[in-house]
């Protein structure tokens, strides 16, 4: 079988998030702090709304952008938050990781650089990698900060694109408008495409959510249901940016993806109806109480959005820790290197989770941090 592959297929690893969630699935009652999804549920006006599309046969290919009024509705978004970008047009994808495959098949020659900040998204290395790019990470270890010195001190002549995740997974950082302000005019003096991951953009906890395109007209923002609405089964995702480069993915979709599935979309136009305030404060609380339960013996790094936290082993690699935490207290966490970073050192900590777990999860992370024998 090995020559069927190709030397693509060769280049990576399937995700160590994999492993973590395969041997959830043999442990008994674990305590798991690794689902990088809402423990809610998709809201009932979503799901009914999805239902009555079932029902009514609207389960056919929609045109390649998506259903024309949701596409309207999102027209409609934009043109209030960015009345002056008048050259933005946006379409529906298949997830937010279908939006990612697509610009990077669309912006990358071999051997382009593609920026983004270490620790990332655990797609954005292996998605370039796939695409023929190389990627250049940009540490912003201990507090996740992103210095904007740093990544124009990484422009090379193949630099294509940046990559922007705030809020962020895998850390919970959320950038300043200072931060956001300066990656935005940095990649509009270079001419590089800055790409906007704004998957998490409801959940942040401290200060409203600042978007980079505010500060460049040209930024390619991709955004989806499946964080806000619990809807990561249900693949539908959104991207907007200059027209020509939508045009051009909308070419690659056309031959990979088709088009994102018709009963979802019904569900993502309903989606906006439903007030999600109340999620959101759930999940600050759960974030407080981690901080405070927890925020003594380990670094946090200002955990200020999405669901996560990402601090720092208190003792040996990161993988050795959340070893011992899986041995121990059948605790699931996923540890930095091979995952989010170059780095083996700080774990993971998703706090999309029950109240009940979390409070299980501060008693062994106290536990673990004192004594690691
Ligand atoms: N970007 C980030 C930062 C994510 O965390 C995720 C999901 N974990 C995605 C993109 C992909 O989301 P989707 O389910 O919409 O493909």
């Amino acid at each position: 079988m090995k020559h069927w592959l190709s030397k693509r297929a060769a280049l990576f690893e399937s995700s160590g998030i994999r492993k973590v969630f395969d041997l959830g699935a043999k442990l008994e009652n674990p305590i798991n702090l690794s689902i990088g999804q809402p423990d809610f549920d998709v809201p009932g006006r979503v799901r009914e709304a999805m239902i009555e599309a079932i029902n009514t046969k609207k389960g056919g290919y929609t045109p390649t952008q998506g259903l024309g009024i949701l596409r309207e509705q999102w027209g409609e978004k934009l043109r209030k938050q960015y009345p002056h970008h008048t050259d933005r047009n946006v379409f529906l994808t298949s997830g937010t990781s279908g939006g990612l495959v697509l610009t990077m098949l669309v912006a990358l020659d071999p051997g382009d650089e593609v920026i983004f900040t270490d620790p990332y998204f655990v797609m954005y290395d292996p998605l370039v990698t796939m695409c023929g790019g190389t990627s250049v990470p940009i540490d912003v270890y201990p507090d996740f900060k992103i210095d904007v010195d740093k990544i124009a001190a990484a422009i090379t002549p193949r630099t294509k694109v940046i990559i922007f995740n705030s809020p962020a997974n895998p850390t919970g950082y959320v950038a300043t408008r200072a931060e956001i302000e300066a990656v935005a005019l940095l990649a509009k003096e270079k001419n590089i495409l800055l790409v906007s991951d704004e998957i998490y953009s409801m959940f942040c906890y401290d200060a409203p959510f600042i978007s980079p395109a505010e500060f460049n007209p040209d930024v390619l923002v991709l955004d989806g249901y499946s964080k806000t609405h619990a809807m990561t089964g249900w693949r539908v995702g959104v991207a907007h940016g200059p027209a020509d480069f939508i045009e051009q993915m909308l070419k690659f979709q056309q031959y990979t993806f088709v088009c994102a599935p018709q009963v979802a979309q019904w569900g993502a136009l309903a989606a906006t109806e439903v007030p999600m305030d109340d999620y959101v404060a759930a999940y600050k609380r759960k974030r407080d109480r981690l901080v405070d339960g927890i925020g003594d013996l380990y670094e946090l790094g200002n955990p200020a959005g999405a669901f996560y936290m990402f601090p720092k082993a208190p003792w040996g690699t990161a993988s050795e820790f959340v070893q011992k935490a899986i041995e121990r207290y059948s605790m699931l966490i996923i540890p930095g290197g091979d995952v989010f970073s170059r780095r083996d050192t700080h774990f993971r900590l998703s706090y999309a989770a029950s109240d009940e777990t979390i409070e299980r999860g501060i008693e062994a992370l106290r536990r673990l941090a004192k004594d690691p024998d």
